[in-house]
């Protein structure tokens, strides 16, 4: 049904394998690279061969117990937390500078080890560069508030670094969401200990030797390896560590959630979503189709925002569902290494069979018009056709439920009140997408959406300035910009008397 790359066949089974793989993947506490204290490991696979191709040392409690002893030393005796943002800027913008000068080396581990399009893999190299130099900006320009109660009284806001962060990240784009945490935490004085994704821990090695390079004091930035239910649950339990931003599924936020409240942690939560791309019939449709299959097929549909619910006024519904389906069948599935390759290969065999479930599901859910099911050449592999279903209800499981691959569900709409109570019909909030030609509806749809970010006649182009993050079950918490410098930070009030002390008098009669 789908029609696909045609030197598919001359690579099956012969994935790209990068020279100078390590042998092991270690964690680097204080300093230095350390396997497991008990010795444990566990496997990582390419998603092309799903064969082994590298152990990982497998962090257990002594492990994390380490790395937060070593982060919380650089916090109290270290030179991190007290030099000037004008210092900790310079080695920010150094990181930034290492970072983008090895673009090509990140994006080909990264590609290699998550399946990731080696393109759209290059530019998710450089937004990690970018969150870093714009963290480093943000810092020298931080400004804090002055009160002033004329004659009697000026109060200011001292900010403060917190401590150890800990800092857990998804696999999905891993080394630019790992950086879109450790620059602002880094940049604010803190020191930290990140668990990375245990399906894709290649590239958050890279971040130590980049560190080193950049003159980052030693202990400041500490990586354990290993699963959720060992490595990042013992961070989360850790009570040297006040403070936990989370990106990943909202099952395990709320987990998280409860496993912190003992110990009255700081958290930020970056969650799943469903979000809907809310097509009207007066919109640009040439820039609705294009831009709503950008927004679910890349980054293989692993994408927090992706919209993966498209929502179309009934007036062009036909037409757009026929153009969308033909467009979603020449989008070129290929090798991750491969810089033709439109969609490349889903990060893990476990979420492969997740995701082929929920394609399976959605033939009895709704009326499939592209793909469903392995692209054709493509018989071993995370390999999934862009999969489109039309007609979906808004009780199916495809229309609630996170897939997180290139799978998408169209409904269509009569009323803007129809269209708004279907973008609003789950329990997800992360991101909207609206196109539209007419103003007023524009803005008051995107007032009435519950929805955390909301793109206006455009596909996800971040503003780093602006907040990041969603409302209901994607997510608690705003990150970016300033939002991230006070997640990462305490703001201490400070009071000064100016004139006379007005002291109540206890104790003098
Ligand atoms: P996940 O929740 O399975 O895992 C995320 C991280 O949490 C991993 O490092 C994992 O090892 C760790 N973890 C798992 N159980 C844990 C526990 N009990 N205690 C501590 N840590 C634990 O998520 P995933 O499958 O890696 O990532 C995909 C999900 O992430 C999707 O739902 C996606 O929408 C979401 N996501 C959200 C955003 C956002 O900004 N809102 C961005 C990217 C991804």
């Amino acid at each position: 049904m789908t029609s696909h790359t045609s030197d598919a066949t001359t690579h099956v089974g012969n994935g790209h394998r990068p020279d100078g793989l390590p042998d092991r993947i270690r964690h680097y506490v204080d300093g230095a690279f350390v396997d497991s204290v008990g010795g444990e490991t566990f496997d990582v696979l390419d998603p092309v061969s799903n064969e082994t191709y590298v152990q990982a040392a497998a962090g257990q409690q002594a492990d994390i117990d380490a790395a937060v002893a070593a982060a919380r030393r650089a916090f109290t005796d270290g030179p991190w937390p007290k030099m000037l943002p004008r210092e900790r800027s310079r080695v920010l913008h150094k990181i930034a500078d290492l970072v983008e000068s090895r673009d090509a080396r990140l994006a080909e581990l990264e590609s290699f080890d998550s399946g990731l399009p080696i393109t759209q893999a290059l530019g998710q190299a450089r937004r990690a560069a970018e969150n870093f130099r714009f963290f480093a900006d943000l810092i020298v320009a931080q400004a804090d508030d002055t009160y002033k109660v004329p004659g009697r009284q000026i109060n200011y806001v001292n900010r403060k670094p917190i401590g150890v962060a800990g800092l857990i990240t998804p696999w999905n784009t891993p080394f630019m969401l790992e950086s879109w945490k450790l620059a602002p935490a880094i940049a604010t004085g803190n020191t930290v200990v990140l668990k990375p994704a245990e399906f894709t821990p290649l590239s958050a090695s890279l971040w130590a030797g980049i560190f080193e390079e950049a003159g980052l004091p030693q202990g400041v930035f500490n990586l354990v390896n290993g699963l959720g239910e060992e490595a990042g649950d013992a961070l989360v339990k850790h009570p040297d560590v006040p403070l936990i931003s989370f990106t990943g599924e909202s099952s395990t936020g709320q987990l998280i959630f409860g496993n912190a409240a003992p110990h009255l942690k700081g958290l930020s939560m970056e969650l799943g979503g469903k979000s809907p791309a809310v097509v009207f019939a007066d919109a640009d449709l040439d820039a609705a189709v294009d831009a709503t299959i950008f927004g679910v097929f890349s980054l293989n549909g692993e994408r927090c925002t992706a919209g993966s619910r498209i929502l179309v006024e009934r007036a062009v519904y036909d037409e757009f569902v026929e153009r969308y389906a033909a467009q979603a069948k020449r989008v070129r599935v290929g090798y991750p290494h491969d810089e033709a390759t439109e969609v490349g290969a889903l990060v893990h065999p476990e979420h492969f069979e997740k995701v082929m479930s929920y394609v399976e599901l959605g033939k009895s859910e709704g009326r499939l018009v592209a793909g469903g099911g392995r692209p054709e050449g493509f018989e071993t592999g995370n390999f999934v056709a862009p999969t489109v279903f039309a007609d979906v209800k808004p009780d199916a499981r495809i229309f609630q439920e996170e897939i997180f691959g290139p799978v998408v569900a169209i409904t269509p709409f009569d009323t803007e009140e129809e269209a708004l109570e279907l973008a609003n019909g789950v329990k997800y909030g992360l991101a909207a997408y609206v196109w539209t030609n007419d103003l007023k509806r524009a803005h008051n749809f995107s007032q009435a959406v519950e929805a955390g970010m909301v793109w206006l006649n455009s596909n996800n182009v971040r503003d780093l300035r602006t907040p990041f993050g969603g409302v209901k079950a994607s997510g608690l918490g705003h990150e970016g910009g300033y939002r991230s410098i006070d997640f990462y930070t305490d703001q201490q009030a400070v009071h000064i008397t100016l004139g006379k002390v007005h002291n109540p008098t206890f104790g003098k009669h």
